[in-house]
């Protein structure tokens, strides 16, 4: 298992971290920068973002910094009502598959998306297994465009509670199996993002790790449980301010032979973003130092 103890090498930082800092948007612009002048290597940033500071503006601002992207936040929403929306969502995913080659990213991360209708509050049906099919089939069809560009897609599993609103992939097992359905051939075109907020709590999460085997681990990332959570979305605590184990899950991705960046993704309305961010970036690297 890698030592992290001595330097920051293998951070990378999920620009959400700090992308509200209170109260005013820290532009990508900034965030890249902070992160170079502190020895930050790597950063995965939203769409969001990156449509405020221009997609080509942030590829030269990377390239400047001899940046890695450990990842693109995010496609996915597969799920939809009417053949319209199936359209939309499809057009939509290939865009930010065009993002992410333009960036360079090692990976598009994927939120498949849960019932059709339910993140703005009115779900337009029941049928979970439905919207869990539309996923696959939204899913084989980006592939075919993905595939030949050399992007992988990274299907990221969300903690059971967002089944409903925001992906109806909710363990790592359901992923895996999707992977193994579209990509038989394990050919590291389709693999899998492991958030240890969302599998922390799985019974089965390292025979999962083991199960995906270097191929299908595409990206880490990490933050921390807190007890007690606030907040479904929004209170995600930093590594070493919960109850999860991140440096042994960890280890059960590294003995798979993953080798990539430890991504730092903390979505916290009340914390911390409420401090400077050159701060929180700050405690980000001395987190991963001991906590990761
Ligand atoms: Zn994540």
């Amino acid at each position: 298992m890698r030592d992290f103890s001595n330097d920051h090498r293998w951070l990378s930082i999920n620009t959400a971290t700090v992308r509200r800092q209170r109260g005013a948007d820290w532009p990508l612009p900034d965030i890249l920068d902070a992160c170079a002048e502190r020895g930050i290597r790597a950063v995965s940033p939203w769409r969001d973002q990156v449509a405020v500071a221009g997609l080509r503006a942030t590829a030269d601002c990377v390239r400047r910094h001899a940046m890695e992207l450990s990842g693109y936040c995010r496609g996915g929403m597969f799920t939809y009502a009417d053949e319209v929306s199936r359209r939309a969502i499809r057009d939509d995913n290939r865009r930010a598959l065009d993002e992410a080659c333009t960036l360079g990213a090692a990976c598009l991360v994927l939120v498949v998306g849960g019932l059709p209708g339910a993140l703005g509050g009115r779900a337009k049906h029941k049928d979970i297994a439905g919207a869990r099919a539309q996923v696959v089939d939204g899913i084989a069809e980006l592939l075919e465009d993905a595939r030949p560009r050399g992007m992988p897609l990274a299907i990221e599993p969300l903690h059971p509670m967002y089944a409903a609103d925001r992906a109806c992939i909710n363990t790592l097992e359901q992923a895996l199996d999707v992977c193994d359905a579209l990509d038989p051939a394990r050919s590291g075109a389709l693999g899998v993002a492991v958030d240890v907020y969302h599998v922390w709590w799985d019974p089965k999460l390292l025979a999962l790790i083991e199960r995906a085997g270097r191929a299908r681990l595409l990206a880490f990332h990490v933050c921390d449980w807190l007890t007690p959570t606030t907040d479904l979305l929004e209170d995600r605590g930093m590594m070493g301010d919960g109850v999860i184990d991140i440096r042994r899950i960890r280890a059960a991705m590294e003995a798979q032979g993953f080798a990539g960046y430890s991504e730092v993704e903390i979505f916290s309305a009340r914390n911390w973003w409420q401090r400077d961010g050159g701060a929180v970036l700050d405690t980000c690297i001395e987190r991963h130092r001991h906590c990761v």
